[in-house]
């Protein structure tokens, strides 16, 4: 059988062992409502409690300050428009030209409703100017919502020194931290974020259960109405085994946090500087910045990208060309374009994600098999 290397992890990882017992008997014995007054809603209730203890202890806040949701979709959809139905007429936003779709579209549709905009460019290296920022800040901004960490490059932003300059103008930060959460440490008792989104399938939990911090006194009102679940913020009988697997994730990713700042980061500079050493024409983008410790995003001049995608499957090697919500779209990199590269650069960029679970001997494969790939493509003029 041919191996399988997933180097795709910021599209989704794997639910680890403990997670995934953590959360059986929410399907088996323990399936009742945590609503229910008689006994078999009592320990789905009280699942559900000790999961937002187990959050609020990976992100340093409040149990009472997390809200359970479906994903991190729902949840960057959540922040931003329970800021605009609490403020109940139109103002003006900020968030930067390299987030998510999850931010992007809503950002879009609120524009086309009358809203103003500012979408703040990066550099060539991912970075925002902060004197930028503080340029579009006006009296009747209501929300900046940028990243804490982007899904394409890796590339961190510098979310304490931006919370400060949003916070002198007494406006609310959300920070989508989906691709930061269980990668890097974050501490909300010191880090200036109002509301911060996360999502479990990208921190070993499963699919379809995220999470939004709104920090207490935020002026923010729920979306969803319904029921007294989630203390009314986001009403909707509680996915018990989605939550505690959450919690569960939040958990486990904490314990590993060292492991993966020395070893995951360890195997990706390894990777990274093995392909640039042995591919004439290859670069990394973001390379200048601050980067989460798992991600690359390389450029292979005079590649087509797409191309390279299905060779390196042929191989067993799992990578993206962009992000996983955009790629199936054959779209070019907004995130590539906005950080100035040209259309055929960008469309010769893969992304490599590594995990916790990465091992030297995947990487030693790769490093093994993508030189001899990209050679004979650019032998056979597969170009971009
Ligand atoms: N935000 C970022 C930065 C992401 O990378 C993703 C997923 O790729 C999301 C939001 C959306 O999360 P979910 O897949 O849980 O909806």
């Amino acid at each position: 059988m041919m191996r399988t290397v997933y180097l795709d992890n910021n599209a989704t990882t794997p639910v680890v062992p403990p997670v995934f017992e953590a959360m059986r008997p929410f399907y088996e014995e323990h399936f009742g409502n945590p609503s229910s007054p008689h006994r078999m809603g009592d320990k789905p209730a009280s699942a559900v409690r000790d999961a937002h203890a187990k959050v609020a202890a990976l992100l340093g806040c409040s149990d009472t300050e997390i809200v359970f949701t479906s994903c991190g979709t729902e949840s960057n959809n959540l922040a931003i428009r329970g800021i605009v139905e609490r403020h109940g007429k139109p103002g003006h936003l900020i968030t930067t030209t390299v987030e998510h779709s999850a931010v992007m579209n809503p950002m879009k549709r609120l524009a086309s409703l009358g809203y103003e905009v500012t979408f703040l460019p990066v550099d060539r290296t991912g970075r925002l100017d902060l004197d930028h920022l503080r340029g579009a800040l006006r009296d009747d901004t209501l929300l900046v919502s940028v990243m804490l960490a982007n899904n394409e490059t890796g590339v961190i932003f510098p979310i304490d020194r931006i919370a400060e300059i949003v916070h002198a103008r007494k406006i609310p930060l959300h920070v989508d931290a989906v691709q930061g959460v269980g990668k890097v440490p974050i501490d909300l008792r010191t880090l200036g974020a109002d509301l911060v989104s996360l999502s479990a399938h990208k921190l070993h939990g499963p699919k379809g259960v995220g999470a939004l911090f709104i920090r207490k006194g935020t002026p923010w009102a729920p979306v969803f109405l319904g029921g007294s679940q989630e203390r009314g913020r986001r009403p909707g009988t509680e996915n018990v085994a989605g939550i505690v697997a959450l919690g569960a994730a939040c958990e486990f990713v904490e314990d590993h946090l060292a492991h993966y700042h020395t070893e995951t980061r360890g195997l990706r500079d390894r990777f990274e500087q093995e392909l640039l050493a042995r591919i004439p024409d290859s670069f990394v983008n973001g390379v200048a910045s601050e980067r989460l410790p798992n991600t690359t995003n390389i450029g292979f001049r005079s590649i087509d990208g797409n191309a390279l995608l299905v060779l390196l499957d042929e191989v067993g090697i799992c990578a993206s060309a962009g992000s996983a919500c955009k790629s199936g779209a054959g779209l070019p990199s907004h995130v590539l374009a906005a950080m100035g590269l040209s259309p055929e650069e960008a469309a010769s960029c893969l992304r490599f994600s590594l995990s916790l679970l990465t091992t030297d001997e995947e990487i030693d494969y790769c490093i093994e098999k993508i030189p001899g790939i990209v050679e004979r493509m650019r032998r056979n003029f597969i170009s971009a």
